[in-house]
This record gives structure tokens, C-alpha cells and sequence, in this order.
């Protein structure tokens, strides 16, 4: 294997939860696993919802479960420029369009499709349409053109193979009316400009995956290897929430008062077994640390046992 470079990117909307934790905490194992780097990329474009105390509180939590990571920390938003460098060089090779499409047009067609039972997904109509069609200075989103055939199959390296038909992919919007990028976009180049190998992340970003590689390939970049972790679920089974006790991880110090090293372990083996062993120090994960070894079913959150540690 090459140099392997893993990334952390949360979306700065709250504390550090125990999933994110744990998604860190992998990311960081494999990266130094392989003698590689781990690197920090804060996702802020939603301007709405980010905020400096969340970010001071991921950074800390951070820092406070020894995940170091490698260079300056990185930040989406400072990064627009560049996201809609790569919109507009998509669309100089025919790889994107501008759709016109109004805001009215399109919630007809959502409720036709409703109407019709089918999957609400936008129909391409500007797909193929020259801009001359278009009103003088309309405004105008840029989407990606998916392919239409075939099938794209991610090997991913906790979930196995995933196939899925082209044709359930839709031409997302990569650049908004008013020339900001979406997330899809924004990941996509932040990896790659990030040199990034290894995507380790939950697997309600799986979908994702399959759109973010057709901008991948449409750009010619290397694909990353993928590794989806099943999501985390309370002892009951649901999804976890707060109500099973699922909060900070700085409140699971400032109040339940855990050290970091039993924390740590807590989370790795969420979702993570090496044998029977129940207590692995940092040195071992460290050595021991490989995606074979992720589970495919959800873990169960259990606070009780993070409480008796
Ligand atoms: N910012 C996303 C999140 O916090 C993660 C994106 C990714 O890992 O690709 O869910």
C-alpha cells in the first residue's frame, strides 16, 4: 500500500457524539496503523447551522481522547473559490450543465412523480438543452450529468461490494443559483486536494458515495477506498439518540468523569473486535487496527457500561 491518508470531517452543528468519536478514533487508528497521516477538515459550509463553540468543542474532545492530527486543521468554507473552480472546469468538458429550472417548475414535477408514485428525482430537462433557451440573465444552478447506463459498484471495505444502476442516479446540483457549492461537490475536491486514500466514515453517507464518484470519474481523479461503519443503535436497538444517554463526549468527562484511555477503548470496540480481548491499550489498537476487523451489523450503545468503567 502507498502513503495512506485518512481525514476526519465533521460538520461543526454540535459537541463531538460518541459516533463521530469513533469515526475519528478509526481514522486515526488506520492512518497510523500504516505509518500514514490523519488529517482534520471541519465541514462549515452550512453557515446556518455551524458555530465556533461546536468547533471549539470538537477540537478539544479531540485533543482530549489524543487524536492528533497531522497539519493545519481545514476549513470548507475558506475552500468555496476553489469548489467552484472545479464546477466550472466540469462544465467547460461537458461533464456538467446549467438547468434553469425554477423553483415552481420543479415542485410540479415532485408532485407529478408523487402523484405517480415514482421516485422524486430531478428529470434532466436541461440536460441537452442549449442556454440560448434560457430567459437573458436567468438564474441558473450547475448540475453534474450522471451517468444514465450501466451499473457503479463500490468495493467497500466493511460493507463488501455495492452495486447501483445508474439509472437511480440523478443529476445532483453541484454549484447553487447564488455560486455556492453543495456538499457533494465540496467533499469530493476537499479529498482530493487533500490527497486523501481512505474515506472511513458511517454508512448513512453510503449513498453519497455513489454520486460523489461521478464526480470523481468525471474529473479523472483517483477513487479512494471506501469503508462504511454501521452506524451506532441504543441496547433497544433504535437509533441512537439522546435519549439513551448518547450526548458529548465532554460531558461523558465533566460528568460521568471517564478518563480518555477507557473511553477510547469503549469506542473501539464499538463496532471493532480483535478476539476476546477486552482491554487494548493505545500501542496495541494501534498495531492491531485493520477495517477486517469492523463489524457489519450496528453496534448497541450501552451507557451503563461506559459508566462502569
Ligand atoms: N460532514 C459529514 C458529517 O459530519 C461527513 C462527511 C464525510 O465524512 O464524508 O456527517
Amino acid at each position: 500500500m502507498g502513503k495512506v491518508v485518512t481525514r476526519f470531517a465533521p460538520s461543526p452543528t454540535g459537541f463531538l457524539h460518541i459516533g463521530g468519536a469513533r469515526t475519528a478514533l478509526f481514522n486515526w487508528l488506520f492512518a497510523r496503523h500504516h505509518g500514514g497521516e490523519f488529517l482534520l477538515r471541519i465541514e462549515d459550509t452550512d453557515r446556518a447551522r455551524s458555530t465556533q463553540p461546536a468547533i471549539d468543542a470538537i477540537l478539544d474532545s479531540m485533543s482530549w481522547l489524543g487524536l492528533n492530527w497531522d497539519g493545519d486543521t481545514v476549513y470548507q468554507f475558506e475552500r468555496a473559490a476553489r469548489h467552484a473552480e472545479v464546477a466550472h472546469q466540469l462544465l467547460t468538458a461537458g461533464h456538467a450543465y446549467k438547468c434553469y429550472a425554477t423553483a415552481e417548475e420543479l415542485s410540479a414535477l415532485r408532485e407529478q412523480q408523487k402523484a405517480a408514485k415514482q421516485p422524486m428525482r430531478y428529470d434532466g430537462r436541461w440536460r441537452d438543452r442549449p442556454d440560448s433557451d434560457a430567459p437573458a440573465g436567468a438564474p441558473f444552478v450547475v448540475r453534474i450529468k450522471a451517468p444514465k447506463e450501466g451499473a457503479t459498484t463500490i468495493q467497500d471495505q466493511v460493507q463488501g461490494p455495492v452495486t447501483v444502476q445508474n439509472a437511480e442516479l440523478d443529476d445532483f446540483v453541484l454549484l447553487r443559483s447564488d455560486g455556492t457549492p453543495t456538499y457533494m461537490l465540496a467533499v469530493v475536491v476537499d479529498d482530493h486536494d487533500m490527497g486523501v486514500t481512505h474515506v472511513i466514515r458511517g454508512d448513512d453517507h453510503l449513498n453519497n458515495a455513489f454520486r460523489q464518484m461521478t464526480v470523481i470519474r468525471a474529473m479523472g481523479w483517483p477513487e479512494p477506498v471506501y469503508a462504511h461503519i454501521p452506524l451506532i443503535h441504543g441496547t433497544d436497538g433504535a437509533k441512537l439518540s439522546k435519549r439513551h444517554g448518547a450526548v458529548g463526549v465532554d460531558s461523558y468527562r465533566d460528568e460521568l468523569g471517564i478518563l480518555p484511555e477507557a473511553l477510547d477503548n469503549y469506542l473501539l470496540r464499538l463496532g471493532w473486535g480483535h478476539g476476546d480481548d477486552e482491554v487494548i491499550g493505545r500501542e496495541q489498537a494501534v498495531e492491531w487496527f485493520d477495517l477486517a476487523g469492523v463489524g457489519r451489523s450496528p453496534s448497541r450503545f450501552d451507557l451503563k457500561k461506559l459508566e462502569n468503567l
